[in-house]
């Protein structure tokens, strides 16, 4: 049986149609990289990514144009957009009358209170939600003096204190974030924020790095709160292609058993038991099956020692010998094949099984 993460209990709030928060599974979320000014860029990478499953996307809305292209945007694809403000208050006005499913701001920079008003009453005018996004690189410089530089009560403190605003107009719909780039900091600061409140948590680690160092850092930050129970929605930045953010926040959920998604391939690191070219297997299927949308876990195994158990608890397995291979199926050894038939025995298989 699967160990299961008890999630903490919040509200929950919908983005569009996707509800973050309450039972509700955790929801992956990316950013565009692409001008937002530039509509047909902008939509393009956004089709991509709802093609990797993203689930909610934000954009940047830098600009008055960007806020005025918002709908045109929204028009041509199928996932809720996010509206992602800094500086100016009047953007995200603009941003909410033109179609935002949400809006995030930043305390650190959005001014004062009477503007986040405005920007809390549009919200409410039109029933959608907003995230109080704090970030450790723009914290409010009278909390960073306060705290004596930026520490995790100061980056709460920033959060809850928006909270109070958005309290004060009986403003329900809000998601709470605290990002950084570094990882205790980021970590110690929202398991305080889930004390503190009952709000959905986003979960992030900002300026994470490029693909393999950022997925890896972004693991760390995200996955330890996640195993703890805390997050609701996570994007995990990446210093490239948003659809790789959208592959590895897949792989952190269903690493902690949070999410069912696509393939979830089980492979030996090899040892000198292994007999078999098992590395080029194990990659070949991993290529081979990247795109499947069903929920499979494969295990692709070394030898006898683990092989057989493992690809027992697989949906579909091998446990490699020297030149064959046992191929399991829901735990029962299926049949002897071949090791140069295991690629595309595995692939075939698996077809089937979506089929099936
Ligand atoms: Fe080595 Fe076998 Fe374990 Fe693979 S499954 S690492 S080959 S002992």
């Amino acid at each position: 049986m699967k160990q299961k993460v008890l999630r903490r209990k919040t509200k929950q709030v919908k983005v569009g149609t996707v509800p973050i928060g309450g039972n509700e599974p955790v929801v992956v979320q990316s950013m565009t990289c692409t001008k937002t000014e530039d509509i047909s860029s902008t939509v393009e990478q956004i089709k991509r990514l709802e093609k990797a499953s993203c689930e909610i996307i934000r954009v940047a809305v830098p600009t008055q144009k960007a806020a005025d292209f918002l709908g045109e945007i929204k028009s041509q694809i199928s996932i809720p957009i996010i509206a992602d403000i800094h500086f100016d208050y009047r953007l995200a006005i603009q941003a909410i009358q033109n179609g935002a499913d949400k809006i995030r701001i930043n305390p650190g920079n959005i001014g004062s209170k009477d503007r986040v008003r405005k920007v809390l009453e549009t919200a409410q005018k039109y029933h959608i939600p907003i995230r109080i996004g704090v970030n450790a690189g723009s914290l409010e410089k009278q909390l960073i003096e306060k705290h004596n530089g930026i520490t995790p009560k100061g980056l709460v403190e920033s959060a809850l204190k928006h909270l109070a605003i958005c309290k004060e107009v009986q403003f329900e719909d809000v998601v709470l974030s605290i990002k950084a780039s570094q990882i205790p900091l980021m970590i110690e600061a929202n398991r305080m924020l889930a004390k503190e409140t009952d709000c959905p948590i986003h979960l992030g680690v900002t300026e994470a790095g490029t693909q393999k160092i950022g997925t890896l850092r972004s693991a760390l930050g995200i996955g330890t709160l996640l195993a703890e129970g805390i997050g609701d929605t996570i994007r995990v930045s990446l210093t490239g292609d948003p659809v790789e953010e959208v592959k590895a926040g897949f792989e952190i959920l269903k690493s902690l058993n949070l999410r069912k998604h696509g393939l979830t391939l089980i492979s030996c690191p090899t040892c000198g038991r292994t007999q078999s070219n098992l590395i080029s297997i194990a990659e070949k299927v991993e290529k081979a099956l990247a795109d499947i949308q069903i929920p499979i876990t494969v295990a692709v195994m070394g030898c006898a020692v683990n092989g057989p158990g493992e690809a027992k608890e697989a949906d579909i397995g091998v446990a490699c010998g020297k030149e064959n291979a046992l191929l399991f199926k829901k735990g029962e050894v299926v049949r002897k094949i071949q090791e140069n038939e295991i690629v595309d025995t595995l692939v075939h298989e698996v077809k089937n099984w979506s089929e099936s």
